[in-house]
């Protein structure tokens, strides 16, 4: 099953992987991160197609998917 990570600091609230994601499972959080942003969060995890268009619309690399043992946008800071 691909898996999300979301580097919640690197977030700035711009919610375009919300929109990017067909299946609409990703959200905002209700907390703040460290730069006082609403960050954002997956909603609905087993429903994810590993799609990765998340990620490629991330305009802070602030997401990273795993899918069959491979890590994508993983820039360490
Ligand atoms: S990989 Fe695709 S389906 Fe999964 S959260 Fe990202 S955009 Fe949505
Ligand atoms: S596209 Fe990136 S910066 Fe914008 S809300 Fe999503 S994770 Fe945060």
């Amino acid at each position: 099953m691909p898996k999300i990570i979301v580097h919640k600091d690197q977030c700035k609230g711009c919610e375009l992987c919300n929109s990017a994601c067909p299946q609409k499972i990703l959200g905002m959080s209700k907390d703040f991160n460290t730069k006082g942003y609403f960050y954002a969060a997956v909603l609905d995890q087993p429903r994810c197609i590993g799609c990765r268009l998340c990620a490629i619309n991330c305009p802070d690399v602030a997401i990273e998917v795993g899918v069959h043992g491979t890590q994508y946008n993983f820039f360490p800071y």
